[in-house]
């Protein structure tokens, strides 16, 4: 099975989110708000700071399933939202991956 990693490349990311949640998710993660509280390859735990003007920290869940991925974020119910908690928790997790180097294309 694919590891959570594998499966926030970023032009999964693109496809995901919007183009607005994308540019915030990018800005919190460049600024380090991503802080990660379980690291798995089949699951990702993280603390996600906000955005200057809303300092508030979510909990984002992603998971690989044999579905593909799956995720959560507290600061929505609905499912389908990759919200920009998400995208810099996908872009945190991508960056820490040790094995997406010598990942085949
Ligand atoms: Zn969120």
């Amino acid at each position: 099975m694919a590891s959570v990693a594998d499966l926030v490349d970023p032009e999964r990311l693109a496809a995901l989110a919007t183009p607005a949640n994308l540019r915030l998710g990018h800005s919190i993660a460049a600024d380090g708000g991503v802080e990660f509280t379980e690291f798995g390859p089949l699951l990702v735990r993280a603390r996600v700071g906000g955005t200057p003007d809303a300092d508030q920290h979510r909990t984002v869940v992603l998971k690989s399933t044999s579905a593909g991925l799956e995720w959560s974020c507290a600061c929505t119910s609905a499912k389908t939202l990759f919200c920009k908690h998400c995208v810099a928790a996908a872009l945190a997790t991508w960056e820490k991956a040790p094995t997406r180097h010598n990942r085949s294309r």
